[in-house]
């Protein structure tokens, strides 16, 4: 007998992961409160599909969509590194960010960006994060990096046995000619390397964050040096959030057919439309809503529902 595929994304997507990490110790890992992403449960509204866009029909006006609104559909998100089906969410938002930071001062100073591993030596394991990090900050200067960004791994993968062990270290996207790294392994033991950048900037940071060290309360990316928030200035990026013809905020927004409330395709599209049947969504509160939003709108109008 076949078995009914289930639709809701969050089966398809947890199913996927568990098939990288259900043969290795990923769930279980843990040191000191830190773990590997994507080990908790997704919160109910996770990986839903819902519609946002501008009804701003007049706001339209003179632009080439006259007469038209923008819709967008999009999956919500809790955008937690340890949800299950969240964690790619993310690892896309953070590697944006840095990325934008990083090729800011590539630019201010016409310098390629370098990845750099940092490795504590052994006796050093159990020092607090906090302590370990000012001695990587210490260890960096004297390896003349003159900034970038810290990632903390405290784990790493042991392909024979596909195992992960607590094993810290460093993986550092930053700048600098970076020498005396014998003579610092002589003195005290650190191990640094210089791996260059031989993918996109995007790719490293999204790789190195997919069994970065996440706990709850910490940073899992840090700024020093040039790059850090003090020194360096980053444009902002362009609120997704708001319409592209009158830049108005984008609402929640449903569509009311000859069929009643139509729910949105599970995929992404921004589109430009007849403003006929679309609806913002607080502004019925008492009909034709969503069926996902009608019992809260329900409860927040009780007492004026009532005397319908
Ligand atoms: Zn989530
Ligand atoms: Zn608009």
């Amino acid at each position: 007998m076949q078995l009914k595929l289930e639709t809701y994304p969050a089966s398809k997507r947890s199913k996927n992961f568990e098939e990288i990490h259900e043969s290795t110790n990923w769930f279980e890992i843990e040191y000191d409160g830190w773990h590997l992403p994507a080990i908790e449960e997704p919160k109910e509204d996770c990986g839903k599909w819902q519609t946002k866009g501008c009804l701003n029909v007049p706001g339209h006006k003179g632009t080439q969509y006259e007469g038209k609104i923008f819709v967008k559909t999009f999956q919500k998100s809790c955008f937690r590194a340890s949800c299950q089906l969240c964690y790619r969410k993310w690892m896309g938002r953070e590697s944006n960010k840095a990325t934008r930071r990083i090729e800011t001062y590539e630019r201010k100073s016409g310098e390629p960006a370098k990845h750099i591993i940092i490795s504590p030596p052994s006796w050093v394991h159990d020092v607090p994060l906090r302590e370990l990090r000012k001695s990587a900050y210490k260890i960096l200067k004297q390896v003349n990096c003159k900034g970038g960004t810290l990632i903390y791994h405290p784990f790493r993968f042991q392909k024979e046995i596909q195992r992960w062990y607590f094993s810290p270290h460093f993986h550092v996207i930053g700048f600098g000619w970076i020498s005396n790294v014998e003579e610092l392994y002589n003195q005290n033991g650190w191990i640094v390397k210089n791996k260059g950048l031989r993918d996109s900037i995007f790719g490293t940071f999204y790789y190195q964050l997919s069994h970065a060290g996440i706990k709850k309360g910490y940073h899992t990316l840090t700024w020093f040096g040039d790059l850090s928030y003090s020194k360096l200035k980053v444009e902002e990026e362009p609120n997704p959030d708001v319409c592209p013809l009158c830049f108005a905020k984008l609402r929640p927004v449903f569509h009311y057919g000859l069929f009643g409330w139509e729910p949105p395709p599970e995929t992404e599209v921004e589109m430009f439309v007849d403003p006929e049947g679309w609806r913002i969504v607080e502004s019925n509160p008492y009909h034709n809503a969503p069926i996902s939003n009608c019992h809260a709108i329900y409860k927040k109008h009780k007492p004026q529902y009532d005397m319908i």
